[in-house]
């Protein structure tokens, strides 16, 4: 069976943040997703749940993903199409947890947050500000928000940055 067929999407750029270069998307589902989130959260790891009503906060390298029952929120989008590529890996995701959610427990919390002073002492404290942040430790939360991402600030070394990619977790979406 078939658990989400369609949605229908709007692209913007949010008002309050004209200085952040990037897109939102919030996508109108056709059919209510709350039986399939806790299985979910299970699957792919939620930052957040809450439960009533339900919602599953989502983060994959940098962007913040929020289900609801009919809507799916997606943050930090460089383009349209990756609105569409996410939507439609999340769709597939939901369809096939679904059909396999007998062999998987529910999930109604969620995973504790990554802690700020753990990801401050894997960056390079240098305050340089080149990730449009004024300190590192602002830089810091953002990464734990899910906001942004390690390859954001540039004078963290290839190993070091793969080394925070690792500590922060998150899953990848595929197309
Ligand atoms: S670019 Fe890196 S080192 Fe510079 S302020 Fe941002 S986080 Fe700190």
């Amino acid at each position: 069976m078939v658990y989400l067929k369609r949605y229908k999407k709007v692209i913007f750029r949010p008002e309050q943040n004209p200085e952040f270069e990037s897109l939102h998307c919030i996508a109108e589902l056709e059919q209510d997703i709350s039986a399939v989130l806790p299985y979910l959260n299970t699957h792919l790891g939620g930052f957040e749940y809450l439960k009533n009503p339900p919602a599953l906060m989502l983060k994959s390298r940098g962007r913040l993903i929020t289900l609801h029952p009919r809507q799916i929120a997606i943050n930090a989008l460089k383009d349209a199409d990756e609105a569409e590529k996410i939507l439609r890996w999340l769709r597939k995701e939901i369809n096939a947890i679904w059909k396999a959610r007998d062999g998987i427990q529910p999930t109604f919390e969620g995973l504790p947050r990554p802690g700020i002073l753990e990801i401050l002492r894997q960056l390079p404290k240098t305050n340089c500000r080149k990730c449009g942040q004024p300190t590192c430790l602002v830089f810091a939360t953002r990464l734990a928000d899910g906001v942004q991402v390690p390859a954001d600030c540039p004078e963290l070394p290839k190993k070091s940055r793969q080394g925070l990619e690792d500590f922060l977790g998150g899953f990848m979406f595929t197309d």
